[in-house]
């Protein structure tokens, strides 16, 4: 029908904004439990068999304890090329220092964006010798004609994230990307990565936005979801299906709940991970290890 029906009301208003279809949950996925580094104990919940799926997201590490023996080791120097690393802090405190000169150090709520290019070396230290330690880091991957860009480092803290009170009392922290009209505390073109932390007090809901092509996943950490009728307990990450219909995603917390969103404009480009190196072919794979030999990703900067 169109507006020249005269069974239609001419002021008849426009739908309200907000999401009309909710994306539907594909799978749940556990996590691998694991260890890197020098032995930081951790669980993988966005593993290798997953990038393709998840792509522009290479990898999701959650990490949480109470016990330094877990986490005390840290992760002594060690290169990456190729792709973005995104490290956000709940609770704890460590000292970054790479071969590019950056040293920050990573707090309390704060979040560290480095995008390796062509190549850094660098260390990622716990500065604190109790407590809990706890945060994420995910890797984003770069299109093919930014992996050997220059090397790129921010430091973003906790008080400079953009935040804002969505409907039900839902804090949002938009770590990157757009919420609401928020425009996060990083941005990227190509990959366009929407990065979310959300707490939702006991029953509320909260909905986003969502380009139907773009990969995403719910991640939550405290609590439990409901998303289009699938439970999803805490320590489990949802894949959202790529309904062509849905216009986003609408979580609802059952108790209080933590969760991170995550959502990328996928690259299509081949994906061909060595180790700390993540490439569009194994030719490029062997000149980043050869590379990193000759000592062409930098010495340690300390
Ligand atoms: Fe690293």
């Amino acid at each position: 029908m169109t507006r020249a029906d005269p069974q239609i009301p001419v002021e008849q208003p426009v739908a309200p904004p907000g999401v009309r279809h909710s994306r539907g949950v594909e799978r749940l996925v556990r996590g691998q439990e694991t260890s890197d580094g020098a032995g930081v104990r951790l669980t993988r919940v966005l593993t290798q068999d997953l990038q393709r799926r998840l792509d522009p997201f290479l990898m999701l590490d959650a990490f949480g304890s109470d016990n330094p023996d877990d986490y005390i080791a840290g992760f002594p120097d060690h290169p990456h090329r190729g792709f973005e690393t995104v490290t956000y802090m709940i609770a704890g405190r460590m000292l970054h220092r790479d071969s590019a000169g950056h040293e920050g150090l990573l707090q309390n709520g704060g979040m560290q964006w480095m995008t390796a290019g062509r190549g850094v070396v660098h260390s990622e230290i716990p500065q604190q010798e109790s407590g809990v330690m706890e945060g994420f880091q995910l890797w984003l991957n770069l299109p093919a004609h930014d992996k050997l860009r220059q090397p790129w480092y921010r430091d973003v803290q906790a008080a400079e994230i953009p935040r804002r009170h969505a409907a039900q009392g839902v804090e949002v922290a938009v770590l990157a990307g757009s919420s609401g009209g928020l425009v996060g505390a990083v941005t990227r073109e190509t990959t366009e990565p929407l990065y979310l932390d959300l707490q939702l007090p006991a029953g509320a809901s909260f909905e986003q936005a969502l380009d139907p092509a773009f990969n995403a996943f719910v991640y939550v950490y405290r609590g439990e979801l409901d998303i289009a009728g699938q439970r999803v307990p805490a320590q489990r990450m949802a894949i959202l299906g790529n309904d062509a219909q849905a216009d986003g995603v609408v979580l609802r917390a059952g108790p209080q709940s933590r969760a991170l969103l995550v959502a990328g404009r996928p690259l299509g480009e081949p994906i061909v991970q060595y180790g700390p190196f993540v490439m569009n072919s194994q030719q490029q794979i062997f000149e980043a290890v050869r590379d990193f030999r000759e000592g062409r990703m930098g010495g340690y900067a300390g």
